[in-house]
């Protein structure tokens, strides 16, 4: 299976053209080239683990995990600016009291209603913490262990919404100090012991998505229990 090519192909067809513009109310700066964009919700129905299409007016739409919680009255997303990329820099450009247009909430990476009553073991690249973000937000009593795979520390976005004891941050790029491991997510996914009962979802780059797939898989989680959202 290829997910780039399944996921290109389905995110596509999936698009309701239900269109809405919202106001920019902060756009915070984590780390030099990731911002948090909170905007005006004006009523829109979402699960948390959805995505939205978005970009500025006029301008063409990408995806973004909602980060926020559906409790929150508010929406956020985000987003980190790509080199030589064209939406995701327009976004980061936004100040309060732009505009800001969604389109249609997208996606299938949610979690049951009943969580509480099963083990999770979610695993996300860089910006792929957001329907994590707003999962946990969802349902603070879901029983899971969460991989966060990042070059350094510093983006270890909003590491404090999640448990200490459940989030384990994967520097690849660093030797970090308390409840950080040194190496990609995927080398400390290998070494650790996984309940083969878990619901996985996987959350990021596809080479991340593609490796550790394979790795759950011959650590006998049947495919089944593995759900994934591939950005790149
Ligand atoms: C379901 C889904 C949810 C997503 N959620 C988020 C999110 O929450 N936050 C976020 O920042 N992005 C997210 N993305 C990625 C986002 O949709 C855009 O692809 C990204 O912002 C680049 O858009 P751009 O117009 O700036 O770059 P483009 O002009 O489209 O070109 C970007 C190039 O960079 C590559 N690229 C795209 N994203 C990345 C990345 N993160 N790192 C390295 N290379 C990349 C693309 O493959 C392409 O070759 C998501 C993608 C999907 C499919």
């Amino acid at each position: 299976m290829h997910f780039c090519e399944t996921y290109w192909q389905t995110a596509r067809l999936r698009r309701d053209k239900v269109v809405s513009l919202h106001r920019v109310l902060s756009v915070t700066q984590l780390t030099a080239g990731t911002c948090l964009i909170r905007f005006t919700r004006e009523g829109l129905a979402y699960q948390s683990g959805q995505y939205l299409l978005l970009g500025i007016p006029g301008g063409d739409l990408r995806e973004y995990s909602i980060f926020s919680r559906p409790q929150d009255s508010w929406l956020e997303i985000l987003v980190r600016v790509i080199p030589d990329g064209s939406v995701s820099a327009q976004l980061a450009r936004l100040t309060p009291g732009d505009s800001i247009k969604v389109e249609g909430v997208q996606g299938s990476f949610t979690v049951p209603l009943d969580c509480e009553h099963q083990k999770f073991i979610f695993v996300a690249t860089g910006t792929g913490i957001a329907p994590f973000h707003s999962i946990v937000g969802d349902f603070p009593e879901i029983d899971y262990q969460l991989y966060h795979g990042v070059r350094h520390a510093s983006e270890c976005y909003a590491r404090e919404a999640f448990a200490a004891d459940r989030y384990h941050a994967c520097l690849s790029g660093e030797c970090g100090g308390v409840g950080t491991y040194a190496g990609r997510v995927t080398q400390v996914l290998y070494d650790v012991s996984l309940p083969l009962n878990a619901a996985c979802y996987l959350c990021g780059s596809c080479d991340m998505i593609y490796e550790v797939f394979a790795m759950l898989q011959a650590k006998g989680i049947p495919r089944a229990q593995i759900h994934t959202e591939t950005y790149y």
